[in-house]
């Protein structure tokens, strides 16, 4: 069935529409997407992610242009020599970043955020997945948490980047979402203001939802990160509640200043 539709509408890639291969149900590809499988409660073996690539070679080359970052604080470079944060962030215990946010990686996280975006959100936390899995199984997190979004934005946009990147990644890596944290208040958009205001505006703005973290290891999910005020003030009460450890995962990290047009965080 699935061949006959690929047929008739091949599968393209998500960000420039190009026709992508079809996907063949060949040991090795299946193997490919499968070999990171991680026996939990669902049973993702007979359910491949994607029948076909979100994105052609070209594209997925762009999103995943990059080299090493710092594990701890997510910044570029070797964590050893991190002048980021000296290999020494205490915010969270460790950070899986997708992409720098910038060129290719801006525009598709833009344009998933937009109506009709979701299909290209899920295709960037594949590519998250994908690149991060070895990391993500090491990290044994028990839940993940995504940053809520206050509700009247949601209302506003319609959609909730990170609670949606979540739930892929929790498919993903059969590990449960968990509604954990809850906004106290609306916040001025992270990116409105000058960088030292950043953290006063997100302080206690998060409560604690579910006591459910309580003896727990959390991931933590957004969509991107700028200067991490946000994630870290979750991370906090997270591990006030008693989480065990707190590690992130985001699509995009800003790392140049005035690099967070548009985003949050
Ligand atoms: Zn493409
Ligand atoms: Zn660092």
């Amino acid at each position: 069935m699935a061949g006959g539709l690929d047929l008739l509408f091949p599968p393209r890639c998500l960000m420039c529409h190009a026709e992508t291969a079809p996907w063949q149900a060949t040991p090795a590809r299946h193997e490919s997407w499968t070999s990171d499988h991680h026996p939990g409660p669902l049973d993702m073996a007979a359910d491949p992610p994607e029948a076909s690539d979100p994105f052609c070679p070209g594209c997925a080359a762009e999103i995943v242009a990059e080299s090493c970052r710092c594990q701890r604080c997510g910044a570029p470079g070797d964590q050893d020599a991190c002048r980021g944060c000296g290999g020494a962030c205490r915010d969270w215990d460790g950070i899986a970043v997708l992409g720098s946010y910038g060129g290719r990686v801006r525009e598709a996280v833009l344009r998933s955020k937009r109506p009709g975006g979701y299909d290209l959100l899920v295709g960037l936390a594949d590519l998250l997945h994908r690149r991060h899995a070895s990391t993500f199984r090491l990290w044994e997190n028990d839940y993940i948490v995504a940053v809520p979004m206050h509700w009247w934005r949601r209302t506003l946009r319609g959609t909730n980047a990170a609670d949606s990147l979540a739930r892929r990644l929790g498919r993903l890596t059969s590990t449960p979402v968990l509604g954990a944290l809850r906004r106290r208040r609306a916040t001025v958009m992270q990116n409105r203001l000058p960088a030292d205001q950043r953290r006063a505006n997100v302080r206690d703005v998060f409560a604690l939802n579910h006591r459910g973290v309580v003896g727990r290891r959390v991931l933590l999910v957004d969509d991107v990160v700028t200067t991490g005020g946000t994630l870290a003030a979750c991370a906090r009460v997270l591990r006030e509640a008693g989480a065990t450890a707190v590690h992130v995962a985001v699509i995009a990290r800003a790392d140049l200043a005035g690099d967070d047009r548009g985003v949050d965080g």
